[in-house]
């Protein structure tokens, strides 16, 4: 069984991964999100055009949009005020699922404001019982396009590259519940 670090070489190998780059804890978020999959990071990394549009959208310069992950140097000015990250360093755990106090107020209603968090409590429970190696290798086959492998966000009902519109599991398994949430509360970000 192929560690992680080795699976995303596997996969850059096969032209199956978008991003040149390999993960880490840096992109994989306190709250449960999986970062790759985050619109921000996707368009920071190699998107710049919708980098641009979501910059005009937030009324922010690029710079500010900029992401590299939830524990980066570098995050968006809405996660740069976000109480779980250094709730979760105070408390000395990793991810939320590891806390005494899990779910708290915090969590809950960070959960209930995104429709890209529909299934943060299944991944914390999988971080928390099965680790983070396998919830990463997990992700990253579950928001890759089955048509031609690219990582897609929740919001992105045709694959980025090819077209497809099995762009990820997400977006097939709730595609339906995204399009009502947004109808309903407008756009989220991460
Ligand atoms: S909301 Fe907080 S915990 Fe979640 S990705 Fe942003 S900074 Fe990290
Ligand atoms: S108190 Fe809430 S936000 Fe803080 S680490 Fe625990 S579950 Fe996360
Ligand atoms: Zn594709």
């Amino acid at each position: 069984m192929p560690k992680f670090s080795d699976i995303s070489l596997i996969l850059k190998s096969k032209g199956l991964f978008s991003l040149n780059m390999q993960y880490n804890k840096t992109h994989a978020a306190v709250c449960g999100l999986f970062c790759p999959a985050c619109t921000v990071f996707i368009a920071t990394q190699e998107d710049p055009k919708r980098l641009e549009v979501l910059a005009k959208q937030f009324g922010i310069t690029i710079d500010e949009m900029k992401c590299y992950g939830c524990r980066s140097e570098k995050r968006i000015p809405y996660c740069d005020t976000c109480k779980m990250y250094p709730c979760a360093q105070e408390k000395g755990v990793d991810f939320c699922g590891e806390c005494d106090n899990y779910p708290c107020e915090e969590i809950k209603n960070f959960q209930a404001a995104g429709a890209h968090r529909f299934e943060l409590w299944e991944d914390q429970n999988y971080l928390k019982n099965e680790g983070f190696d396998k919830w990463m290798e997990k992700k990253i086959a579950y928001y890759s396009c089955s048509d031609c492998g690219i990582i897609n966000s929740a919001y992105d009902f045709k694959c980025r590259s090819c077209g497809s519109k099995s762009s990820n599991q997400y977006v097939l398994k709730h595609g339906k519940n995204i399009i009502k949430f947004l109808a309903k509360h407008g756009t989220k970000l991460k």
